[in-house]
């Protein structure tokens, strides 16, 4: 049940050494084979217990590189732009010995700078939901259409018991993988 068994590339898995990590944790263990056989997997672990290397490793591995004019092939999503910031920490950390490219986008940050970033292709974005929104609407060829995979962290705090999601467009991209975490969503159009 160690790292050695989940039988990952030497990329990723000189990373893991490389940032310390002996064994897996309980929540890594259950659900990293999960996530790499290509499952659809809902985990929850408080925070601590290692979730944020539980997903970007798996996610990490099955991208594995840099695909030019492959678009967004993962969105992480983060309730938070602290979160946000630590799982971009995480993932530059894990993904050192790949050429993918990690790009984040949080309010508060300059948006001239996210729509250079965006133009450099990345392969992975981590966004909190208001500026992704955002850049949605104002960047004509953003599109989500190519993602792969999506990540909801803390999606108690994303979807909590009643969202509200209120927005100018709602972009179809954006629209199809909120529903995931939204119950019976009333749209409301004007
Ligand atoms: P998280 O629950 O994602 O906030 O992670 C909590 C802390 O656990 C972070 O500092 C991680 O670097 C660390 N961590 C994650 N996985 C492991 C592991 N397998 N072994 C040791 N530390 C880990």
């Amino acid at each position: 049940g160690g790292f050695e068994s989940l039988n990952l590339g030497p990329n990723v898995y000189n990373a893991i050494k490389k940032k310390g990590y002996k064994v897996p944790t309980p929540i890594q263990r259950k659900t990293m084979p999960l996530i790499l056989s290509g499952v659809d997997v809902v985990a929850m672990a408080r925070t601590g217990s290692g979730k944020t290397a539980a997903f970007l490793i798996p996610m990490l591995e099955k991208l594995k590189q840099h695909v030019p004019q492959g678009g967004v092939r993962a969105l992480i999503l983060s309730p938070t732009r602290d979160l946000a910031e630590q799982t971009l920490k995480f993932a530059k950390e894990l993904g050192k010995f790949t050429d993918l490219r990690v790009t984040l986008l949080v309010g508060g940050d300059s948006m001239q700078d996210q729509f250079e970033e965006l133009t450099k292709s990345p392969d992975v974005i981590i966004a909190t939901p208001g500026r992704l929104m955002h850049l949605l609407e104002e960047v004509d060829d953003m599109s989500l259409r190519t993602v792969e995979y999506v990540v909801f962290d803390e999606a108690d705090s994303l979807f909590g018991m009643e969202t509200l999601l209120f927005s100018a467009t709602l972009p179809s991209a954006l629209a199809e993988f909120a529903k995931a975490g939204l119950r019976e969503p009333q749209l409301v159009r004007l």
